[in-house]
Parts: structure tokens; C-alpha cells; sequence
């Protein structure tokens, strides 16, 4: 199994009857698989604050549950997490935070390890799938024992990775109903300072439990060298240094200070080996031990380790490279051919206005050569963003767009564009419907009239959402009509007041077939290469001509409307010849 679906497998086996989540690699998995066991409601939430409390909700009713969400997806539901460290659970809860150092597929490395210590909640850290599923179940029964959320902390590699585990029966658990319980569960001020101590007695009680925890563990080696490691960090050092000795967390927060200690007395130096931030290794600082501990100063804080890094910065052994012969073309990411995006990036780009853009698909609109997207700070930020140019520079707002998927502006950019109606800004918002949460792999969204089990469920309408939010001017363009997507874009960027436009075309891939591909007749090609400013695969030049890859256009025709000499031409049964 995949990491995943060991964490999705743990929730099974540990009794979860809820599970709730917004799609995020490299967590996106995890609900998708824990969806198909017919005992546990799944669904999709609009954002990862609505997943938590949902959590939050099925937890106090006494239901055990699974929340997950990647890192950055924790900064969203930081909010209701704070608080529930106070409150507590009812039945066990465990959040899982999906990292992804080396920024995968993110728009930062933030090291979440950090919100457990934040909030005074326990951390699991496992380092393969049998032990996703055994830190789930681990999870559950410690938040139950401890009336405490637990985070359990998985990165790209543990989530993506396969290796083998034996599948365990599930474990059941009575939901005995929501018990009404004020002091605990209303967090008025005079009844969270009186949670308050017992938050810090918990953490205290916690430590005492990582001390005797299975999920920490030393294995001896030599001792010269104790390694001291989380997560996938283990697998990586553990095959670099076979020799050294280890003390292996698994329960990683609060720290286990006396089994520290006492690895630290049989060791002569402790190497901390831990991706992205010092966390164990500042504690350790902390502690004051007798032996030397080293970590970041010879692994750095960025990105992700691997077996060959900590032997090159410990042990100076350079890994010696077979260099092939052939030269491996670069792949960059790109749209697809036939995405409805393409066209309308091409236009903003013509119309040199100022992008604030957002976290989707569509943000490899800032790459060559569409160039379109002048900002991406975080999901739902593109109106806000917006928002800000216009009040610190009036005259931005005949020059600036913000542009968000359906899925994100669903998440958290209908607040933002609530702003600029409450506030009278001229902004234009631009919402890119393709009909999917399409760049986790297609996920349906309360607008999409499906849910996480493909049932059906209410679809929102986008027009009259906004609408209702006071937006008057709401127009809506088929993003494949160049033509009609420019005049709209022009008219509202003149607008006085807030406007939304809506190019809908589905994603090409929720399509069940294409159109037949276009060809390049040669004969009227003249060499000028306007069409390949679209950036589509499947166009590429050669000898003077523009040429059109077959096996991979979809027939989308956004080419065919850029070429001035009619040499792009729709098949012959297309076009009715
Ligand atoms: S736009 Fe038309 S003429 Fe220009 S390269 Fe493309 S196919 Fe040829
Ligand atoms: S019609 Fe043109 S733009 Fe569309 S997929 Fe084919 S080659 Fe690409």
C-alpha cells in the first residue's frame, strides 16, 4: 500500500466512522481510499477550516474520525485547531498534515511539525505504510486516552511510497451522541482558563507517555555516532550509516527527554538528521547534553534529504553518476493540449494587464509562454490580492484581474470578492470554471453536483452565488471563444464598481472524447509562429512550419483562431468538406 491508503487503511482498522477532507497533494489519497469502506462517511469539505470543525462536530458526538489535509491546508484550519486542543475531543480525532518538503507540488515548505508544538498536541511521525497504519490507530486511542487531537505528520515520500503491511480487522466503537458538556466544550473566556492548565498538564502526562512509547525506540550500533530521526528521514539515514546507533522517533512531540538522555549517554556525538527545520535538534539544544549535537549545520534547512545527501555532507562520499548518452529532453510542466485555461492566459497576457492569480492548474499560466500571472501567494488570496492593488492604486483597477478557479474561489475567494463589494472596489475577478478540482486529480466540489462517493448532491451556481454576494455585473464566456473572452475582459476592467467574469469550458479531461485533431496545411503556413504563443504540446515548428502533434490534440481550435492565414484547418468532417 501506499502511505495513503495505510493511513486510510489505519482509519478503518482503528474504527473512523467520519472522515472529512479538501484534496491537497500529497493527502488528496488518503480520502479517496478511506471513502470506499461503506462503514465510514466520507465527504469532501469546501476548505480545510469546514473539514476540521466538521471533524470537530463528529468528534464531540463521539464518533472517531480522520481529518487530512496537506501542510499549508493546516494554516486554514489553524483556527478551530487551536481551540480544539482546548476543548478536546470525544472520540478520537487525528489530523493528518500531509507535507511536502521540496515543494512538490506547493507553494512553500512550511514544516508543520511546528503547529503540534503550537497547539500542545501530540505528534506521530511514521516512516513507512505499516506504520501509517499502526500511528493512525496509535493516534486514535491516544487522543481518546489523553482527551486530546492528534497530528499525525506524513511527508510526499511516506504518503506516495509503497511498501507492505498485513491488514488487521477493524476495531468498533458505539458513537454514544453529542453529551452536552459547557466547560469543555464552549470556549467562553471564563471556561477556557479553566482549560488552559489542563492543556499544559496534558502535555506534561503526553511526555511521560513518549518515554515509554513503542512508537520511540533505540537500536545500537556503534558508538561513535547516535542518530537521532523522524519519519522518512529514518529510511534515508538508516541506509547511510548502517553501523551508527539510532534512537527512532515515532512519537516525536513532546519530546521523550529522559530516553534522549539516556541514548545520549551511550553515544560520543548526536546527529540529528531531520528535514527542513531543526525541530528535535533546537530541543536538544535545549536540553543542555553532555555530548555534541550537530544536524543543520552540516544538512541545511531546505528542501528534502536522501540517502546519497547525508552520505556526501557526513561522510564526504560523493555518489559517482553513470552519465548515458543520450541527452533527456527537459519536460517542464504545461497545460494540456485542449485545456480551457490556455486561451484565456493568452488573452490577459495580449492585454498586458496585471494578474493576480491563484492555486490551481492555472497557475503554470505564469510560465513560458503565456507569462500571465503576475502573483500567487496562497489558496483564495487572487481577489484579495487584487483588492489591494486597486485601494493602494486607483488607477490599477482599469489594468488588473484576478483570476481563481471554481474549486478555490468555492474554498476562500468568495470572502474576498464579498470585500470588494462591501468596500465599492473596481476590481475584476476572472473564475476559471472547468467543473473540477482538477490539479489533485480531479476531486468534486460543492459546484460540481457530485460528491466524494460520486452520489449526487446540490450544485451551486456560480452566477447567482455572486450574485447574491452583490456583485451586479456577472457575465459569463466560453473560454474557447478568444474573440468574446477579450471584449468581456475589456468591458469590465472599464467597469466603475466589482465585476465577475465566468469563462466555463470543463476540463478536457472530463470529457469522454475528443474532437478530432487539427492540421497545419503547409502550403498557407507562412512561418510566423502566432499560434505557438499558446504554448500547447501539441503544437511544435519545424522547417518554417508549424506542425500539429495528432496523437495529442484534442481539437480545442483556440489555434485555428489565432492564425491570420487560415492555415489551421478543422478536419474534414469538422468542417463539413
Ligand atoms: S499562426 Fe498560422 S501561419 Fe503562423 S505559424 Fe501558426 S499555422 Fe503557420
Ligand atoms: S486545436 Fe490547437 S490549441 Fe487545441 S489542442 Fe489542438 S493544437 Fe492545441
Amino acid at each position: 500500500m501506499t502511505g495513503n491508503e495505510a493511513i486510510a487503511r489505519g482509519a478503518y482498522e482503528g474504527g473512523v466512522t467520519v472522515g472529512t477532507a479538501y484534496p491537497g497533494t500529497p493527502s488528496t489519497e488518503i480520502m479517496e481510499t478511506l471513502a470506499r469502506y461503506p462503514e465510514v462517511d466520507c465527504n469532501w469539505s469546501t476548505n480545510e477550516k469546514t473539514a476540521l470543525e466538521t471533524a470537530i462536530g463528529a468528534s464531540m458526538a463521539g464518533a472517531r474520525v480522520l481529518v487530512a489535509m496537506k501542510h499549508v491546508g493546516v494554516n486554514v484550519a489553524a483556527d478551530p485547531l487551536m481551540t480544539l486542543s482546548y476543548t478536546g475531543v470525544g472520540g478520537g480525532l487525528v489530523l493528518v498534515s500531509a507535507d511536502d518538503p521540496g515543494m512538490h507540488s506547493s507553494q512553500n515548505e512550511q514544516d508543520n511539525r511546528h503547529y503540534a508544538r503550537f497547539a500542545k498536541i501530540p505528534l506521530l511521525e511514521p516512516a513507512d505504510s505499516e506504520e501509517a497504519r499502526d500511528f493512525v490507530m496509535a493516534g486514535l486511542a491516544l487522543s481518546e486516552k489523553y482527551d486530546t487531537p492528534v497530528m499525525l505528520r506524513t511527508t510526499t515520500r511516506i504518503s506516495h511510497s509503497r511498501s507492505t503491511l498485513v491488514p488487521g480487522k477493524r476495531q468498533g466503537k458505539e458513537v454514544v451522541g453529542f453529551q452536552k458538556n459547557p466547560a469543555k466544550y464552549v470556549m467562553l473566556p471564563g471556561f477556557a482558563r479553566q482549560r488552559h492548565p489542563l492543556v499544559e498538564k496534558r502535555l506534561l502526562d503526553l511526555g511521560t507517555e513518549a518515554e515509554v512509547s513503542p512508537l520511540n525506540r533505540i537500536e545500537e550500533g556503534t558508538k561513535e555516532v547516535g542518530v537521532i530521526c523522524s519519519g522518512v528521514a529514518y529510511q534515508y539515514a538508516r541506509e547511510a550509516l548502517p553501523e551508527a546507533s539510532f534512537l527512532k522517533l515515532g512519537f516525536s512531540y513532546p519530546l521523550p527527554e529522559k530516553l534522549v538522555r539516556r541514548f545520549a549517554a551511550q553515544v560520543k556525538e548526536i546527529l540529528v538528521i531531520e528535514e527542513l527545520d531543526p525541530f528535535i535538534e533546537e530541543q536538544l539544544l535545549a536540553m543542555n547534553l553532555e555530548v555534541p549535537v550537530r544536524g543543520k549545520e552540516i544538512f541545511g534547512l531546505l528542501g528534502e534529504l536522501g540517502t546519497e545527501i547525508i552520505r556526501e555532507k557526513f561522510l564526504g562520499q560523493k555518489l559517482q553518476l553513470i552519465q548515458g548518452n543520450d541527452k533527456i529532453p527537459g519536460r517542464p510542466p504545461v497545460m494540456c493540449p485542449g485545456c480551457s485555461h490556455r486561451g484565456v492566459f493568452y488573452t490577459l497576457r495580449r492585454l498586458k494587464v496585471n494578474v493576480t492569480g491563484d492555486i490551481g492548474c492555472y497557475t503554470l499560466g505564469a510560465l513560458k509562454p503565456l507569462q500571465a500571472i503576475d502573483s500567487c501567494i496562497c489558496m483564495g488570496a487572487s481577489i484579495g490580492t487584487s483588492l489591494g492593488m486597486v485601494r493602494a492604486d486607483p488607477s490599477a483597477a482599469g489594468k488588473t484581474v484576478a483570476v481563481i478557479g471554481d474549486s478555490t474561489f468555492l474554498h476562500s475567494g468568495i470572502t474576498a470578492l464579498l470585500d470588494a463589494v462591501y468596500n465599492r472596489a473596481p476590481i475584476t475577478a476572472l473564475i476559471l470554471d472547468n467543473g473540477i478540482t482538477a490539479m489533485t486529480g480531479h476531486q468534486q466540489h460543492p459546484g460540481t453536483g457530485l460528491n466524494l462517493k460520486g452520489e449526487e448532491a446540490p450544485a451551486v451556481d456560480l452566477e447567482k452565488l455572486c450574485l447574491s454576494l452583490g456583485v451586479r455585473r456577472v457575465t459569463v464566456v466560453d473560454a474557447f471563444d478568444l474573440k468574446r473572452v477579450k471584449a468581456v475582459i475589456k468591458e469590465e476592467l472599464a467597469a466603475t464598481e466589482p465585476s465577475v467574469i465566468i469563462a466555463r469550458r470543463p476540463c478536457i479531461f472530463l470529457l469522454s472524447s475528443f474532437d478530432e485533431p487539427l492540421y497545419v496545411d503547409e502550403e498557407l503556413c507562412n512561418g510566423c509562429k502566432a499560434c505557438l504563443a499558446l504554448g500547447c504540446p501539441a503544437l511544435s515548428f519545424k522547417d518554417d512550419k508549424a506542425r500539429i502533434n495528432p496523437t495529442i490534440c484534442t481539437g480545442c481550435g483556440l489555434c485555428e483562431q489565432l492564425c491570420r492565414f487560415d492555415a489551421i484547418k478543422f478536419s474534414a468532417e469538422r468542417a463539413g468538406e
